[in-house]
């Protein structure tokens, strides 16, 4: 397992690139919108993990109510693992609280699914999978 991203909140994400890349010199290689998700994400490398700046789209998005909630700031920590469901399966009879029990395709099309905090110290954890029909595996299993 890696760490493969950490997501951040924001309200704007181009706010928040004045600090993440405009003064910390990080360079954005990927903007998308995940529409399921209901947010838009712009992801910065920091060495092999990535800082995921994640903006709601929508004010039904998770994003949107933790932004209400807690205001800007760590919203998840995501994990890499080889085989998601696999995963899945161990946290389920580990008892663990899943926000997904089946994976969902999310940004770069991998695969992730979201464990809750409750069951993970306070973290929202999510699992990543990468695949090989998304980018993110063809630019980064090397
Ligand atoms: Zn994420």
């Amino acid at each position: 397992m890696k760490i493969e991203h950490i997501g951040i909140a924001t309200y704007k994400i181009d706010d928040a690139l004045k600090f993440w890349r405009d003064a910390l010199g990080l360079g954005v290689v990927e903007t998308e919108e995940v529409a399921e998700q209901g947010v838009r994400v712009a992801m910065l490398p920091v060495g092999e993990p990535r800082i995921e700046l994640l903006e709601p789209t929508s004010e039904s998005s998770p994003v949107a109510k933790f932004l209400e909630k807690r205001g800007a700031g760590i919203h998840h920590i995501a994990v890499r693992v080889d085989d998601i469901r696999a995963a899945l399966g161990r946290l389920k009879e580990q008892g663990a609280r899943l926000i997904d029990e089946s994976p969902r395709v999310g940004a770069g099309g991998s695969l992730v699914a979201f464990v809750h905090p409750a069951s993970a110290g306070g973290v929202l954890l999510e699992l990543v999978e990468h695949t090989p029909a998304g980018h993110n595996s063809e630019k980064r299993d090397v």
